[in-house]
């Protein structure tokens, strides 16, 4: 009963704050802590989730990186979008924008792309499936609606393949990578994206240039300064431990 006196005294007189001229002693006597304070909870769920293929090795050449976007023939649904490895200036890019600068670096490099591309690096940068330090990412709507700005729903899947050079061998590796999510999970939606990474891998294996699965070492992006500059392609890489050039994929030379 007293917690339900004060609520109706406080917000009636909240809305007469400013011209209240009551006795200034008859205040103090009126605030007293309620014994338990009422709430009004507000929540937001994301879930993003993805899946990536065992690696898949390819004759290295130049050829073999434009035979990427063909391995996504007969499942895209959209346009097929490539999306470079960053280079150095771009190192810190994060699609996170409550850090404007690696936010802006982010949107500086990715503002070109399509709404699908932009999504599916959201979600797959955010769960760390792919890496552009060192990755070529080939993408596409792969199941799902896009709404009237041509943005996937969370039940979309988007994705592709992924690329990078082994440093070891200096031979291509690639992968399928699939991604969804946003403010909602449907329950069929794994299913769905197991199917089409399966697809992808069937195409990826059946490329002219393919030599089998690999197991997958990925390159470890360093945190330094980073920074050789590929004498082929003029590409400067943020990944400070690469023997390859992550863009053009030949031997970077140390100094
Ligand atoms: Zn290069």
């Amino acid at each position: 009963m007293p917690l339900d006196f004060l609520k109706r005294r406080t917000a009636g007189d909240s809305s007469a704050q400013p011209a209240d001229t009551a006795p200034a002693a008859k205040l103090p006597a009126m605030i007293t802590l309620p014994e338990e304070v009422v709430a009004q909870e507000y929540q937001l769920k994301l879930y993003y989730a993805g899946k990536t293929s065992e690696g898949v090795r390819m004759k290295a050449g130049p050829r073999a990186m434009s035979e990427l976007p063909s391995m996504l023939h007969g499942l895209a649904r959209t346009e097929i979008e490539v999306v470079d490895p960053l280079p150095i200036e771009f190192s810190q890019a994060t699609p996170v924008i409550a850090r404007p600068s690696e936010a802006m670096q982010w949107l500086n490099a990715h503002h070109v792309h399509s709404p699908v591309t932009r999504h599916a690096l959201v979600v797959l940068e955010s769960i760390d499936a792919v890496d552009l330090a060192f990755d070529t990412f080939v993408c596409t709507l792969l199941d799902g609606e896009v709404d009237t700005s041509g943005y996937p729903d969370y039940s979309a899947i988007v994705g592709g393949v992924a690329s990078h050079w082994d440093e070891a061998t200096g031979d291509m590796i690639v992968r399928a990578v699939v991604g969804w999510g946003g403010k909602g999970v449907r329950g069929d939606t794994d299913r769905i994206a197991a199917k089409l990474l399966a697809g992808i891998l069937t195409n990826i294996l059946a490329n002219q240039y393919a030599l089998g699965l690999t197991a997958i070492e990925r390159p470890v992006p360093a945190a330094g300064r980073g920074g050789l500059v590929c004498a082929h392609c003029g590409f400067a890489s943020a990944h400070e431990r690469a023997f390859y050039c992550p863009k053009c994929g030949m031997r970077l030379l140390r100094g």
